[in-house]
């Protein structure tokens, strides 16, 4: 009996091999039919014996493309249309369709497979050294697409023609490269080019890449136009090299990434479990935090000034066939970081980089495959057999965070720090690649064009716009500006609210739910800075349950830089003005009475019940408070001091009133105390962690309620996390911090879209 299905298959079904795979099962089963690439699907129709049509079809469910992810099937049976001829059975794949609405259905950019890497190192394949080398599995897709359906003519490739083996391999149903659209070799594809900051080439193709190999060996700093935007290289064994990176990029002391050769050189230099293994390796291939080893290690030798006074090291694997040849020449390990002044956002093309990273980059090392749009390397660790994500970009965006149910189509513009934008489509959240920090014009512009991009890219006329209740931000005015224009409303989603919002998101959580939103600063609408927040928050009701008890922020936004502003407003709140001789050596004489002075006009300085500041304000006590080179360096080093052995903890009583408010003077002035008995700062530190573990758990058991999340950038503190979570857990309560977007800000934009949600449907 012949039958024919109509076959629909939603999910990452574009741009993994999805086609070639669905052509081959077809046709080896006999069937005839084809299969074509729509927006917002596949779609396929298959006609042939009933037993062969079954068949076909559990291999469509159990055998697909490892990258492919298939969140939906529909199959249903129409009329045969075909003459059986099992003969010759005729299978096509059908040249794309636009018109339905667009959906997530891409994958991101995948990193170099092993079948690709096995081909570049062989010097008897056509692709031996090829930088450009790529296939169904794996290869750019995010950072050269332009439009859907994912086809070469909407991708940054089609201004290369395909030579005639490329084209056999693109047309062979048989061929890893069957319609692999970013399709190239070294006679049709994209070639290197070495540059000086002027423009004037210095070497192209094969001499290019060593020519840069040799300047690194040396000494110099070269950009490369990565997967997604420029990257900045060194040597990273070569402390001279890494303090001129740091010099010239104006990044003093903020860890740099570093890119190692292999496995064998990540287990030299760090411990590394299976399942960290397993990350570094992936298709994501992120930037990886680990743990490193104490000592000499073994031939690899990092400069110390890579990660300085940090037991963790940023890694990654090459996850181009560009790095790995780039890698091998250079043959030591290199700091790969993005290509970018200080806070600035990372250049994508090759005139702009010349213009920006002139001053930083001795060399460039480019190409003629353009980037669309930025898409940063992804930073990620392991904590307790799962991934959790710090950085989201090159790997994981724009892969949909799947809400619980379909919802209007919001678009949000994220927060001011560590910026991220999100669009809903249908049932999925489509969260853009890591912005960044929004305090500058370029990183304004940045953010501005990634908002048209999502909206023009999905075809998306936003019922909504969500954005931050701070009135200063640009995003906000960005967004009135949008919503003014496209005539729909505009939500204020609390930070905080936003934050919780966002772990509801990702985890789908139903029913009332405790949120902890603990991190540096969000504008609360009681004219305060918000930081320590305990929200109870229940569909599209919430309320601020508990928080810190307020004290003044000398400087205001200064502060977040000079950890000792933050102390001096601590001690002045809690133990008076008497206390804070304390800070006489922190400030010069007159310094410090101007504070003083000021500080006794109340109103003068912002009152805040930041957590961040908090730990700020305790790592000065403990002798931290010279400036800090980025937000959160204190409260690092905080952490890393910690003895993870001490169980002992101050104590911060908390209000009967509501919201129960936090009081922190026993615990500041136990510091003190300690600090002069000569405890060590390594158990200070602990019992801080420890005291904040238990106020989470004071105001949880307060509240009652079983569901409770924890997140804000604070909780990418790995000790308050583990800390907070075995005492919630012990006691019974359920908990759940972020994983697949981070805890910090890149993940409010999520936190932001659901907010409106609920409001649009209210
Ligand atoms: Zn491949
Ligand atoms: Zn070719
Ligand atoms: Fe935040």
């Amino acid at each position: 009996m012949a039958r024919r299905l109509a076959i629909t298959v939603r999910g990452i079904v574009q741009g993994v091999g999805f086609r070639p795979f669905v052509h081959n099962a077809a046709t080896s089963a006999g069937l005839s039919g084809w299969v074509v690439n729509q927006s917002d699907c596949v779609h396929i129709e298959v006609e042939g014996p009933d037993e062969a049509v079954t068949c076909f079809l559990d291999r469509l469910r159990n055998e697909h493309p490892p990258q492919a992810t298939i969140n939906q099937l529909d199959a249903v049976s129409i009329p045969c249309v075909d003459a059986p001829t099992p003969a010759e059975p005729a299978f096509a794949i059908r040249s794309s369709t636009a018109g339905a609405a667009h959906r997530p259905t891409l994958p991101p950019d995948l990193a170099t497979c092993s079948a690709c890497l096995h081909e570049i190192k062989s010097a008897s394949e056509r692709r031996y050294a090829y930088p450009f080398t790529n296939c169904t599995n794996c290869g750019p897709r995010w950072s050269i697409i332009t439009g859907l359906p994912y086809d070469r003519p909407r991708t940054s490739m089609d201004s290369f023609e395909m030579c005639s083996e490329c084209r056999d391999e693109y047309d062979s149903p048989l061929d890893r490269r069957f319609h692999a659209q970013p399709i190239a070799c070294p006679h049709c594809g994209p070639s290197l080019q070495l540059l000086e900051l002027t423009g004037v080439t210095r070497a192209e193709g094969k001499e290019a890449l060593q020519a840069a190999a040799v300047a690194v060996r040396a000494g110099a700093i070269v950009a490369i136009k990565g997967l997604g935007g420029f990257q900045l290289i060194a040597d990273a064994t070569s402390q001279r090299a890494v303090q001129r990176l740091r010099r010239r990029k104006q990044r003093p002391r903020k860890p740099l990434a570093v890119m190692l050769p292999d496995m064998q050189a990540v287990d030299a230099c760090c411990h590394l479990s299976r399942f960290e293994q397993t990350q570094l390796t992936s298709p994501q291939a992120p930037i990886l935090l680990l743990k490193r080893r104490q000592g000499v290690h073994g031939s690899v030798l990092i400069a110390d000034s890579v990660a300085p006074a940090n037991p963790y090291l940023g890694v990654m694997l090459p996850n181009t066939p560009l790095h790995t040849l780039l890698v091998t020449e250079i043959k030591r390990p290199i700091i790969c970081t993005s290509g970018n002044r200080a806070e600035e956002p990372m250049a994508i093309d090759t005139s702009e980089a010349c213009t920006r990273l002139a001053g930083i980059a001795d060399l460039i090392l480019t190409h003629n495959r353009e980037i669309v749009r930025p898409v940063d390397d992804s930073v990620c660790r392991a904590d307790d057999g799962t991934l959790q994500i710090l950085r989201r970009a090159r790997g994981y965006a724009p892969v949909p965070v799947p809400l619980a149910g379909p919802a209007p189509s919001i678009l949000a513009v994220g927060s001011h720090l560590k910026n991220t934008v999100a669009l809903s489509i249908g049932a999925d959240v489509v969260v853009g690649a890591h912005v960044g920090d929004l305090d500058n014009t370029l990183s304004l512009d940045v953010h501005r064009r990634a908002i048209s991009d999502l909206v023009n890219f999905f075809d998306v006329q936003p019922e909504a716009i969500a954005c931050d209740l701070h009135p200063d931000y640009a995003s906000t005015q960005h967004a009135e500006r949008l919503a003014h224009s496209w005539n729909v409303p505009l939500f204020r989603i609390q930070h905080h609210h936003a934050h919780v919002l966002s772990a509801i998101a990702e985890h789908s959580l139903k029913g009332p739910v405790l949120g902890f939103a603990w991190d540096g600063t969000g504008y609360g609408p009681d004219g305060t800075i918000w930081g320590s927040e305990a929200l109870s928050i229940d569909g599209p009701q919430w309320q601020r349950v508990a928080h810190l008890r307020t004290f003044p922020l000398p400087g205001g936004d200064q502060a977040a830089r000079e950890p000792r502003r933050s102390a001096l407003g601590l001690l002045y709140e809690y133990l008076g003005a008497e206390s804070t001789g304390i800070a006489s050596g922190w400030f010069t004489d007159s310094e410090l009475s101007t504070l003083l002075a000021a500080l006794q006009r109340q109103q003068l300085f912002p009152r805040t019940s930041s957590m961040g500041r908090l730990f700020d304000a305790i790592a000065a006590l403990c002798g931290a408070t010279e400036t800090v080179s980025f937000e959160g360096e204190a409260a690092m080093g905080l952490e890393y001091l910690a003895d993870e052995a001490e169980t002992a903890a101050y104590s911060i009583p908390l209000s009967d009133s509501l919201p129960a408010v936090g009081d922190c003077q026993g615990l500041v002035q136990a510091v003190i105390d300690d600090r002069a008995r000569g405890v060590p700062i390594a158990r200070i530190s602990a019992r801080f962690h420890n005291a904040l573990a238990d106020l989470a758990l004071q105001v949880a058991c307060r509240v009652g309620c079983p569901q409770v999340v924890l997140t804000g950038g604070c909780f990418q503190n790995r000790l308050l996390t583990r800390r907070a979570r075995a005492c919630l857990s012990e006691a019974g309560f359920e908990v759940y911090t972020q994983r697949s977007v981070p805890a910090g800000d890149g993940g409010i934009s999520l936190g932001q879209v659901l907010g409106a949600v609920y409001q649009v449907g209210e």
